[in-house]
């Protein structure tokens, strides 16, 4: 492991402070007149405000700690737009420049908010690949530019160890603080990165928690291997099965329809002013089915993967029709209350800074 230029440990150690260990809200609702509580990770509370900003920093971190990147590399990715966020805000604190495949059918606000972090874009139509195309041509670039550096999200498994070493315990610790442990985690899964870390360490806490994956019913990828529909949840069922994503690790699938995503995500910020996305609306929706499975006091955690600030221009600000099999309308919610950050429940101890991997003492000044 090579140890980290001193004025880039700095930048690191600033960032750590403005990503990850997000509180863990707990949000009480009714369901065909039972109350219920379901637990939900407020990672729209991160740097960018997505969870994506967790992977964008771990994995440079363990590119830097490799030597596989260099200072002032460029950073190349193909996203459909989190990601391309998260890499161009953490990538230009580091010091790199930031280009971007993309889709480009994706919402305007993600166009506009990488270019406002100074990220060169590149959009891919359909006609030339789309969601496929855009990693083609980002591995191409890759390949002609020396000295860039290609995260490959979709297949590096430093994805999945940012959610295994830092999201999982924040869960973990959150709930004990609180006598609780999880029957069940649900995520939707773009590349699978946060179910497949999540559940790696939340299983070997508590051998009896299931894991399940979740993805829109009107466009099946994990059940189908390919796309097979449209759908509105953004970030979520690309047009594979990510390398990284083992479904024989993972319980069963969990599938919301977009409709019903859009319409807890609207009633998340009307009803209790949770300003959330899209895949949030989805991942409770997901969350509140297992919960009917499991029983009314089954612990089920998920997330909230992004804000509703990218969503301005979309469906999530329509009015959604419903249709008779969607469980929004049966629920009511009543509010929520939120659960400490892990530090406060650590105080800053050595097991702390350890799982932050925080030097013990001050950093120097960051790097002109
Ligand atoms: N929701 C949103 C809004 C996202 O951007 C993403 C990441 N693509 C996800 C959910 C899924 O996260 P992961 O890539 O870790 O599966």
């Amino acid at each position: 492991m090579t140890s980290l230029p001193a004025g880039i440990e700095a930048r690191f150690h600033g960032l750590r402070r403005l990503i990850g260990n997000t509180p863990l809200l707990a949000i009480d609702y009714t369901f065909r007149g039972e109350r219920r509580r379901i637990f939900a990770k407020s990672e729209n509370l991160n740097m960018t405000g997505s969870v994506k900003d967790r992977m964008a920093l771990h994995l440079l971190r363990c590119a830097y700690e490799r030597g596989t990147i260099q200072p002032g590399a460029l950073i190349i990715e193909a996203t459909s737009g989190n990601t391309g966020i998260s890499f161009a805000a953490v990538g230009r604190a580091l010091g790199h420049p930031v280009a971007i495949f993309m889709p480009d059918w994706m919402s305007m606000e993600r166009v506009n908010l990488l270019r406002s972090f100074g990220a060169t874009i590149h959009p891919v139509s359909r006609e030339d690949g789309g969601f496929l195309g855009s990693i083609e041509k980002a591995e191409e670039l890759a390949h002609e530019t020396p000295g860039s550096f290609l995260p490959g999200q979709f297949a590096n498994e430093d994805n999945c160890e940012a959610h295994e070493t830092l999201t999982g315990p924040e869960i973990h610790y959150q709930l004990d603080s609180h006598g609780l442990k999880p029957d069940a985690f649900v995520a939707g899964v773009g590349t699978g990165g946060t179910v497949m870390g999540v559940g790696r360490y939340l299983r070997s806490q508590h051998p009896d928690v299931t894991i399940h994956p979740l993805e829109p019913s009107n466009s099946p990828t994990l059940r189908t291997g390919c796309r097979v529909g449209q759908h509105r949840i953004q970030g979520v069922s690309d047009e594979f099965i990510p390398p990284i994503v083992d479904l024989s690790e993972l319980h069963e699938i969990v599938d919301v329809d977009d409709g019903d995503a859009i319409l807890m995500a609207q009633m998340l910020a009307t009803e209790v002013g949770l300003g959330v996305g899209i895949s949030s609306g989805a991942n409770f929706v997901g969350a509140a089915m297992l919960q009917d499975k499991l029983g009314s006091d089954a612990v089920v955690v998920t997330l909230f993967p992004d804000d509703n600030k990218k969503y301005l221009s979309t469906d999530l600000m329509q009015d959604e029709p419903s249709k008779p099999d969607y469980l929004t309308p049966h629920v009511e919610l009543h509010g929520f209350t939120a659960f400490n950050r892990v530090c406060r429940i650590c105080n800053e101890s050595e097991e702390w800074l350890r799982m932050m991997r925080i030097p013990s003492g001050e950093p120097g000044p960051v790097a002109s």
